[in-house]
């Protein structure tokens, strides 16, 4: 099982943004980088990760600096108005095991095009 709790270099995102995995560029800058996730759930589904190695959100809104926050923050609703999403659409992160992490590069689930249902299924 991987280690959620620690970075590795290894990771699937962390290749991502080495360009040693391709993946389906929605939108980069100098803080960020959006792409399609490979097994969307909904019509629009794109994960936004930062270019600097955070293990989860709660690595990053503990560790990361203003600078790095406020441009990842800003970089949401630009990404989600480029994508059209007007009607409304839904972040999600997921942070450790409980949380359901999968890839321990910090990333934020930007999902919509369309009515989404219940945020958790029991
Ligand atoms: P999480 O469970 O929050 O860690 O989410 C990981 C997400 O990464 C899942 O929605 C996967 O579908 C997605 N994913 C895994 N590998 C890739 C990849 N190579 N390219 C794009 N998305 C991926």
């Amino acid at each position: 099982m991987i280690d959620i709790k620690k970075y590795n270099q290894d990771n699937i995102f962390s290749k991502i943004l080495k360009k040693e995995i391709p993946s389906k560029c929605i939108f980069e800058d100098e803080f960020v980088y959006a792409f399609e996730d490979i097994n969307p759930q909904a019509p629009i589904h794109i994960l936004i990760i930062p270019k600097k190695s955070f293990c989860s959100l709660d690595d990053f809104s503990s560790q990361a600096d203003e600078l790095t926050i406020f441009s990842f923050m800003r970089s949401i609703s630009r990404i989600a108005k480029m994508v059209n999403l007007k009607n409304g659409y839904r972040i999600i992160s997921n942070i450790g095991f409980d949380g359901g992490q999968e890839v321990p590069h910090f990333h934020i689930h930007l999902i919509g095009g369309k009515k989404l249902g219940a945020i958790v299924s029991k």
